[in-house]
């Protein structure tokens, strides 16, 4: 028999990520733990008013972080269940296929990623497809990318404004 402390995989943290990956291999029958810093988000009234939550940042973390220099900072980040994705504005954005190569700013060059955005379409397209975005992509010319599941997206468009 397995040892009660033996997992074949630790998520850590419940957000989109450690989520969305716990939901893949739930399925798999493997032994998962997962380990969530934050207790539960409080159910209370003012969760529902966006300037206790967004601007009063009600919900922030307390702790106070320290930069390279050992500045105090506030982290303005959320430690919860579900973590920043319990409050965060459910946009969800593709990188452009330029956006993996090397980029020039103003303050220097943003080296090319070690994988292209032809390696992530088929995952954008499933997570996509998880997280039901929709919406019409290519209005915006320079910003379109190339996508295996344009049409699916837009039939859901037109169902959803059907209702
Ligand atoms: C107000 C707001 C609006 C936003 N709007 C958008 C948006 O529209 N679109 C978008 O793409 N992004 C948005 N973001 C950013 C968004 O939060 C992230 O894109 C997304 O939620 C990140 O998911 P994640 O799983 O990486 O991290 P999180 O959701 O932050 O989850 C990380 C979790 O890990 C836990 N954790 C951290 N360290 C440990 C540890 N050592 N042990 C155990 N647990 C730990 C944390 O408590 C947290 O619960 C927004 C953020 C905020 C705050």
């Amino acid at each position: 028999m397995a040892s009660p402390n033996h997992y074949d995989v630790i998520i850590i943290g419940t957000g989109a990520g450690g989520g969305t990956l716990l939901h893949r291999l739930a399925p798999s029958g493997k032994r998962i733990l997962v380990l969530e810093r934050g207790d539960y988000v409080p159910r209370e009234k003012a969760n529902w008013d966006s300037r206790a939550v967004n601007v009063e940042a009600k919900h922030h973390t307390k702790e106070v972080w320290h930069d390279q220099d050992g500045k105090p900072l506030h982290s303005h980040t959320n430690c919860y269940v579900g973590g920043n994705t319990k409050f965060y504005g459910a946009a969800l954005f593709r990188l452009r296929e330029r956006d993996f190569g090397e980029i020039r700013h103003h303050g220097g060059i943003s080296p090319a990623w070690p994988i292209t955005y032809g390696d992530l379409e088929p995952y954008y397209t499933k997570a996509e497809h998880l997280y039901e975005v929709h919406g019409t992509r290519g209005r915006i010319r320079r910003w379109a990318t190339c996508r295996s599941s344009a049409s699916s997206m837009r039939s859901r468009c037109r169902r959803a404004h059907r209702h």
